[in-house]
């Protein structure tokens, strides 16, 4: 839902947010993306994988009622599952709200549960983006973990973006380092994801994420074995717009 007048358009907002905050603080952006009104109504979508704990700490010092997005594909790892609760009872969170795919639509496009085997880009759209666009119907920007030192399309993400013509897109880990994270997660005591230390720095849907060597980068256990590095959507104008390698998450 746009933001009604006087705010500039989200082009505009972007360029000053993002001229504002150059050099700014990881904790700077995200107190700004919730509390700002002209950003507006704002949600963490957190995947609670393997670094997610980080932007969870960091929000929950801003506010441990901040609406967190949870998008649970169906298909996550019992281990992830498990942990989602560790961390919420840990940090305090007191507004976990679980994304799930529609019954009906499961029902019809995916009875098997074999989809992410034939067509895994159809499978994410059923699975996770539809889901987190309908939740994000009620919010006028949301907060990703996603960081430039992940690579590809991610490489030259800012701390803000536009998503559409009406949201924005907070990155508040753009400029950190992989060392980063872990120093982070060392220094505030932070639980871990068991998966992490059994080989799987990267985490995303059971059938579709496995181990990953020494020497490999971060992400190459997703879809191991095809094109497809992201989750195949990406927002045009509030809209879910699928692409084989489009970034969403
Ligand atoms: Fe389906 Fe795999 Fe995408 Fe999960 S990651 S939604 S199982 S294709």
């Amino acid at each position: 839902m746009p933001l009604e007048q006087p705010f500039p358009t989200v082009d505009e907002r972007v360029f000053d947010l993002n001229k504002m905050f150059t050099g700014r603080e990881a904790q700077d952006v995200i107190e700004h993306a919730l509390n700002a009104p002209e950003i507006g109504r704002t949600a963490l979508v957190s995947s609670f994988g393997a670094d997610s704990v980080v932007l969870l700490h960091m929000v929950a010092q801003v506010n441990q009622a901040a609406p967190i997005l949870f998008i649970d594909t169906e298909m996550l790892f019992r281990e992830t599952l498990e942990y989602q609760i560790t961390v919420a009872d840990t940090l305090g969170l007191k507004n976990v709200q679980i994304l799930k795919p529609e019954r009906e639509d499961v029902f019809l496009r995916d009875n098997s549960n074999r989809l992410h085997a034939t067509k895994s880009t159809s499978c994410c759209a059923l699975r996770k983006a539809e889901p987190l666009v309908r939740a994000l119907e009620n919010y006028d920007g949301w907060i990703t973990g996603r960081k430039r030192f992940q690579g590809g399309k991610r490489t030259q993400i800012e701390f803000f973006e536009a998503d559409g013509d009406s949201r924005i897109k907070v990155n508040p880990l753009a400029f950190w380092a992989a060392e980063d994270m872990q120093t982070y997660i060392a220094r505030h005591r932070l639980p871990k994801h068991p998966l992490v230390a059994k080989g799987f720095p990267s985490l995303g849907c059971a059938p579709c994420t496995s181990r990953v060597i020494e020497g490999e980068p971060q992400r190459a256990g997703r879809w191991r074995g095809q094109q497809k590095t992201e989750c195949g959507i990406h927002f045009e104008n509030g809209r879910v717009a699928r692409a084989g390698s489009q970034e969403a998450l």
